[in-house]
C-alpha cells in the first residue's frame, strides 16, 4: 500500500526552498531519506542535465554517495525532489518519462512565484500523478 502522507520537517523544507532558490535560473535536485513516512534527512545533488534549465538529472557520483550513505544510516529513500524554476508545481511530461522510482514520492517545488514558493508531492507510476499530501513538521523548543 502506498503512502498517502509525506511528512518533513519544516527546517528540511525551508533547506530545499534555500536550495531552489540558489540554483535558479536552473533546477536543483536531491534526495530525501526516512523511515516510515517521515523524513529525516535531505541530500542535495548536483544536476548534470544537459539543459539543467528545464529537467534535472542526478551526477552518478551524487547519486551512488547518497544511496550508500542512506544505507549505512539503515534509512531508506523516500523522496526524490526537483524544482520548477518559473513553471508550477506539477510534473512535467519529462518527469514523468524520467520516475524509475515508483515507491519513491516525487517532490516538486515551484519559485513561478518567487515570494511564495509551492511544494507538492506525488506518485509517478506507469504514467499516472497521484497527489500526496505533504505535511510539515515543526519541532517543538524543548523536544
Ligand atoms: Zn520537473
Amino acid at each position: 500500500m502506498h503512502k498517502q502522507v509525506i511528512r518533513i520537517p519544516q527546517t528540511i523544507l525551508d533547506d530545499m526552498i534555500a536550495h531552489a532558490k540558489e540554483g535558479k535560473p536552473e533546477e536543483v535536485c536531491g534526495i530525501l531519506s526516512g523511515q516510515g513516512n517521515v523524513v529525516t534527512r535531505a541530500y542535495r545533488a548536483q544536476n548534470v542535465a544537459e539543459k539543467p534549465v528545464v529537467t534535472y538529472n542526478f551526477s552518478p557520483q551524487d547519486q551512488y554517495r547518497i544511496f550508500k550513505d542512506i544505507d549505512e544510516r539503515e534509512e531508506e529513500m523516500m523522496a526524490i525532489y526537483h524544482s520548477h524554476p518559473a513553471s508550477p508545481a506539477y510534473p512535467s511530461v519529462t518527469d514523468l518519462r524520467l520516475a524509475f522510482y515508483p515507491e519513491a514520492s516525487y517532490i516538486i517545488l515551484s519559485l513561478a512565484r518567487p515570494e511564495q514558493p509551492v511544494v507538492r508531492a506525488f506518485r509517478l507510476e506507469d504514467g499516472n500523478i497521484q497527489e500526496i499530501t505533504v505535511e510539515p513538521v515543526t519541532t517543538q523548543p524543548g523536544e
